[in-house]
């Protein structure tokens, strides 16, 4: 079922990837596309997913123009490259993405641009997990590695290193500062989540999909969760429902929780069968408008995830 529903998304993007090379042919304009980026006279940064904008605006501050490719409130798993984008890219100083299998996309909308778009590929900065599959999972594990890497605030400041050092290379009299700020936050952030997690021991327990991996592996927090990953699936099944309610109960969760932008039914039901309650942990994936307007950040989830984790029992 899976590998048949990436057969189709990838075959979507060759078709993507094809139209927009047309249109590049029948309008000769795909060298550089000065409506499509407006960077101010500044470089301009392309980033794929709003972590990765978050990080570099607070890496690069007004030293360059950092634009957002899959707009707020929708899902980058789904991606499909536009001839826009793709003018985009054209146009942009730095292209900054995840790469690996789960970005597949992402890597395409690179490959139909310019050969010569710096690109800055951020699973190379950080040690990369596997999709895994723990007790009463559902869905399969395809031996690609998950895409969702910034959800360990250690992690967070890898990237920001690896931004900081590309963004350097695009503009030479950055203010190193910015970054040094930042990843001081990001520091404060880990050791904050390492002293909560010193502390509490109780596995963590999703009703629906699940991108912390990488942030329950930075403090060695057991978890379980209805499917890998957070790629859209089906309602869990019966049988994942019990396994997670028995989860639950041997191991005193009162908590269920939920992604965002995921489907808290499954979770709702778990809370009710243990006499619980259901909580939001952002992964700072699927951000939305009224999200962004706000002005909220990678600090400004976490944060609130920690207090989420605090106010669990
Ligand atoms: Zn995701």
């Amino acid at each position: 079922m899976l590998a048949e529903k990436r057969g189709i998304k990838r075959l979507r993007v060759i078709v993507a990837a094809f139209l927009a090379a047309a249109l590049c042919l029948s309008l000769g304009a795909c060298g550089k596309a000065e409506e499509a980026v407006e960077g101010d006279g500044k470089p301009v940064i392309v980033t794929t997913i709003f972590p990765y904008y978050d990080f570099a605006k607070n890496v690069c501050g007004d030293a360059a123009e950092i634009v957002l490719l899959v707009p707020p409130g929708s899902d980058s798993h789904s991606y499909e490259p536009t001839p826009k984008d793709v003018q985009k890219v054209n146009a942009c100083a730095l292209f900054v993405y995840t790469g690996g299998e789960e970005d597949g996309a992402f890597a395409q909308l690179l490959e139909s641009a310019d050969a010569e778009v710096a690109s800055l590929k951020l699973i190379d900065s950080v040690e990369p997990l596997k999709e895994q599959l723990v007790e009463g999972m559902e869905g399969e594990a395809d031996g690609g590695y998950d895409p969702h890497i910034w959800t360990s605030p250690k992690n967070a400041g890898l990237i920001c290193k690896a931004i900081h050092d590309a963004a350097k290379t695009i503009v030479p009299d950055l203010d190193d500062s910015l970054y040094e700020a930042y990843a001081a936050q990001l520091d404060e952030l880990d050791a904050d989540f390492a002293a909560y997690f010193a502390e509490h021991k109780e596995p963590l327990i999703f009703g629906d999909r699940f991108p912390f991996r990488y942030f329950t592996a930075e403090y060695g927090v057991e978890y379980y969760a209805a499917f890998p990953g957070c790629a859209d699936y089906t309602e869990p099944s019966a049988k994942t429902i019990k396994t997670l309610i028995e989860k639950a109960r041997e191991n005193g969760v009162k908590t269920i929780y939920y992604a965002e932008g995921a489907d808290t039914s499954a979770a709702e039901g778990i809370a009710a069968e243990i006499g619980g309650k259901t909580a939001l942990l952002h992964s700072c994936h699927r951000v939305t408008q009224a999200e962004t307007d706000a002005g909220k950040g990678y600090l400004d989830f976490m944060r609130e995830n920690l207090e989420t984790l605090k106010n669990s029992d």
